[in-house]
């Protein structure tokens, strides 16, 4: 396989690596935290695998198969040194969404029963509540959600006080809020939880991407991610666990690559991961996915965390001072805060803003963000969002300013 493309060292120069920005030199991109650009070493790898080490994996009669399961099992231990996490406990499954459904059922199934409750936030993406919803409803249990404060934080006090006084079975919470940023204190949410010896899935998709983790020290049960908003390839998440905790669950889905023995009427199932990997896996995403690891280890998390809150700092000060604007999510200076900024013009629909946006060339999410019950609680129906990721720089927050000062005198 062709050698990675080298890996500019400062952040600012990264943008280079990303060919959307050749193909569309105009283009301001703030939709991140929907799904991230991809830079050429992420593509490439993908291409050269199919057109040089393409085979299907785990059946290695030729060499071909052999050097097409290396590679695919080699981005295991790189997720595994990314993360901070035993390469045994790290499942490759479709997305985050898949990963939450996979302990939904393996474990839910298995764990819950009449009367308990899984403890969700309100500030949950679908992902983390339509799953809980299923196999609550499943096994007569129920889902009850920790209120957010005005702010959006997570209510740490309502935290407190349903874990002691309703019949927890699981808590599964957002690490980073999709629609506000607000990273939740995931350390002593875990610590918590295990004080009352319930155990936690912690939601990462939006924390993977852009804070460095260690998630031995942060200890979580579970926890997951996507691989397509961290610079990877779509058809890619992780499901990463203690290997004593996933050896524990029964299989998700049935199949090839997941068994021990067959017979006609009963089989028995591989050790974890194998035995959450039915079927034939994404192959050559998760190939691009350990490219895309590579690519975010060479810039280094801590400089990537450093570059998007100096984004979001400027962003604040900049759309801080419209009037006429509204923008939601906590203070950073009361609770740490990741590259997103939500924000509504007073008179306009979100999607009527993102619209006008979009004829300035900048693109941004406008809706209820997959977190419809975090709307109800701001009693707004929608908002628009800007997120903020390697290759944004201080001029694209200055056309997002001069374009949304427009479109407020318009709407005012
Ligand atoms: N959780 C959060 C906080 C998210 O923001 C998202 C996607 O936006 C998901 C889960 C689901 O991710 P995916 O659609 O990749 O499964």
């Amino acid at each position: 396989m062709t050698e990675p493309l080298a890996v500019p060292s400062s952040l600012p120069q990264c943008k280079a690596d990303f060919p959307i920005f050749t193909h569309h030199p105009e283009l301001v991109f703030l939709d991140s935290a929907a799904s991230a650009q991809k830079p050429q070493q992420v593509i490439s790898a993908i291409a050269n695998f199919y057109a040089q080490d393409y085979a299907n994996i785990h059946r290695g009669a030729y060499r071909l198969s052999s050097r097409a399961t290396d590679l695919f099992e080699s981005v295991r231990e790189k997720a595994a040194q990314f993360f901070g996490a035993p390469a045994e406990g790290i499942v490759f499954t479709r997305n985050a969404t898949e990963a939450v459904n996979l302990v939904a059922y393996a474990w839910g199934l298995r764990h819950l029963s009449a009367g308990d409750v899984v403890l969700v936030g309100e500030m949950e993406h679908h992902a983390n509540l339509v799953p809980w919803h299923l196999v609550a409803g499943l096994r007569g249990a129920r889902v009850e959600a920790v209120r957010m404060t005005p702010d959006g934080q997570l209510d740490l006090e309502d935290y407190a006080h349903k874990l002691a006084t309703l019949p927890v079975k699981l808590v599964a919470l957002q690490h980073v809020s999709n629609a506000l940023g607000t990273v939740h204190p995931a350390r002593e949410l875990v610590e918590q939880a295990h004080g009352r010896g319930v155990p936690i899935l912690l939601d990462g998709a939006q924390a993977a991407p852009h804070l460095p983790l260690d998630l031995a020290a942060l200890g979580a049960d579970f926890y997951v991610l996507s691989s397509h908003k961290m610079l990877g390839p779509t058809g890619v998440g992780c499901l990463i666990a203690r290997p004593e905790v996933l050896r524990d669950l029964p299989p998700f889905n049935g199949g090839g690559d997941m068994i021990r023995e067959v017979y006609p009427d009963h089989s028995t199932y591989a050790d974890p991961p194998s035995r959450f990997e039915a079927g034939t896996p994404a192959i050559a995403e998760v190939i691009g996915f350990g490219a895309a690891l590579d690519y975010l280890k060479a810039l280094g998390m801590d400089q990537v965390h450093a570059h998007e809150q100096m984004l979001l700092h400027y962003a604040l000060e900049q759309l801080g001072g419209i009037a006429g604007l509204t923008l939601y999510g906590p203070d950073p200076a009361q609770a740490q805060r990741s590259g997103v900024v939500s924000f509504n013009v007073l008179g306009a629909h979100a999607h009527d803003v993102a619209g006008f946006l979009d004829e300035a060339g900048i693109c941004v999410r406008a809706g209820h963000h997959c977190a419809q019950p975090l709307m109800r609680a701001l009693d707004v129906a929608s908002t628009a969002r800007a997120s903020f990721y390697v290759y944004n720089t201080p001029a694209d927050v200055d056309r997002l300013a001069a374009e949304l000062r427009e479109i407020v005198q318009f709407f005012g």
